[in-house]
């Protein structure tokens, strides 16, 4: 596989940006080789500047549940580019894609759009915090919610149980509310909340936990954080950025019918273009301002190409079927290469929710993010290097969940799952 061309764009690249990418996973550093250059992407498939055309199942890290460039998303949102790219004023096409929201999203009331993720779960814990005038809040081990300063905040030893910042540049002071319990384990949450009694301002949780590999929820543990919050006066945040309008049109909460009192979203609500938001029931979402005092706000948000990519995308979400379609394409998908693996015999552990999907180098259960820290990471580095050589564009981290699109074709599956024997074979 030629990359000449992408090598001297990443050497150009290191000189002016640091690290040469603009979010660090892009760099390829865990799987020890220089990334590739995208040039363009078309339905399943992206092709790098080199001309290698490889099947994609990152789909820019979940937005691109349609597959790239769908016809009807480019139009419209040319369409709308011929009327003005951003007017910071209010627009009819905000208002069409929070009714979109409010109606497929059980827990959203109201929802107030912003640029990216992080800026959502930032957003959303100010406003719990506000709300409920406590200070400390609750996260899990493994789970990501983007990069604001309490959320940088990670097990990895029993320290952080204590809030010691994970990224130099965050605070102690700043860190010290954020407290960490571990996924799928109702106790370790029953333990935090009792010994900081009244002072939980919110538990933030990714109900599909997408961002330690793929690792679904325990039967009963949603329902266990939303009983600790109703009982404590929590709010339970789920972070949907991930999840939302991909594992189900309301996602994992319409899923596992369990609602909190507030969500996030991102990544499929933009279609492709920088959006985040937050929403929640009226009495929480009303203290935001201008109707509440919690203070928020973007020169961007709402953008109108940005609404009209999402209310596009959305639109297409809503067709007969959709959901049933994708989910037999992901288990044939994920299926296979586990069967390949076995047949292979090199064992791997599996997940899948819907279109979300991982193989995790281990075989042992993964439920949290101790069990998910056991994979062999250098066999995963050896296997994403081999994949890509045979054409299959995969995240380059094990740590990541790999998406299905509605693009993606039995012919690409079952490319993928013949390269995924012939990599798991040479593992051996
Ligand atoms: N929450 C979750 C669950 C995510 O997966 C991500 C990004 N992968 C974020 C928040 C942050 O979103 P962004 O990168 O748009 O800031």
């Amino acid at each position: 596989m030629d990359t000449r061309h992408s090598q001297e764009l990443f050497a150009n690249a290191l000189k002016v940006i640091p690290g040469g990418v603009n979010s660090p996973v892009r760099a390829f550093k865990s799987v020890g080789i220089d990334p590739v250059f995208i040039k363009e992407a078309f339905g399943s498939t992206i092709t790098d500047v080199d001309g290698n055309t490889y099947i994609d199942y990152v789909g820019s890290w979940g937005p691109m549940i349609l597959g790239h460039c769908h016809p009807n998303v480019v139009a419209s949102v040319r369409n709308a580019l011929e009327s003005g790219s951003s007017f910071g004023a209010p627009t009819e096409l905000e208002i069409t894609l929070a009714e979109m929201v409010v109606d497929a999203v059980p827990s959203i009331e109201m929802v107030r759009m912003v640029s990216s993720g992080t800026e959502a779960t930032m957003s959303a814990i100010r406003l719990a915090r506000g709300y409920t005038g406590r200070d400390k809040i609750i996260k899990f081990s493994g789970c990501y919610h983007g990069h604001a300063d309490s959320l940088l905040v990670k097990a990895g030893s029993g320290a952080a149980t204590f809030g010691v910042p994970d990224s130099p540049g965050v605070p102690k002071d700043f860190a010290q509310h954020t407290l960490t319990a571990v996924f799928n384990d109702l106790e370790s949450v029953r333990k935090l909340v009792a010994a900081n009694s009244g002072d939980v301002a919110c538990i933030i949780v990714e109900p599909i936990a997408g961002n330690m590999g793929t690792v679904p929820p325990r039967s009963g543990f949603l329902e266990g954080l939303r009983e600790i919050c109703t009982n404590e006066g929590i709010v339970l945040i789920f972070d949907e950025v991930m999840t939302g309008f991909r594992v189900a049109y309301g996602g994992a909460q319409e899923l596992y019918g369990v609602t909190p009192d507030m969500t996030t979203l991102g990544k499929i609500i933009g279609g492709g273009l920088p959006v985040g938001a937050f929403g929640g029931n009226r009495d929480i979402m009303a203290q935001l301002s201008p109707s509440g005092g919690v203070y928020q706000a973007g020169t961007l948000s709402g953008n109108p190409l940005a609404m009209t990519a999402g209310i596009e995308t959305l639109k297409l979400l809503q067709e007969e079927g959709f959901y049933n379609r994708i989910d037999e394409k992901s288990r044939m998908l994920a299926e296979g290469i586990a069967d390949a693996a076995r047949r292979a015999g090199y064992p791997i552990y599996s997940t899948r929710v819907g279109s979300m999907f991982c193989a995790f180098f281990t075989d042992g259960e993964v439920h949290d993010w101790d069990s998910a820290a056991k994979c062999d990471t250098k066999a995963f580095a050896t296997y994403f290097r081999a994949m890509l050589a045979e054409g299959i564009y995969l995240a380059p981290s094990q740590f990541e969940t790999a998406f299905v699109s509605i693009a993606h074709s039995s012919a690409d599956i079952d490319k993928t799952v013949a390269a995924a024997y012939a990599c798991f074979k040479k593992l051996q």
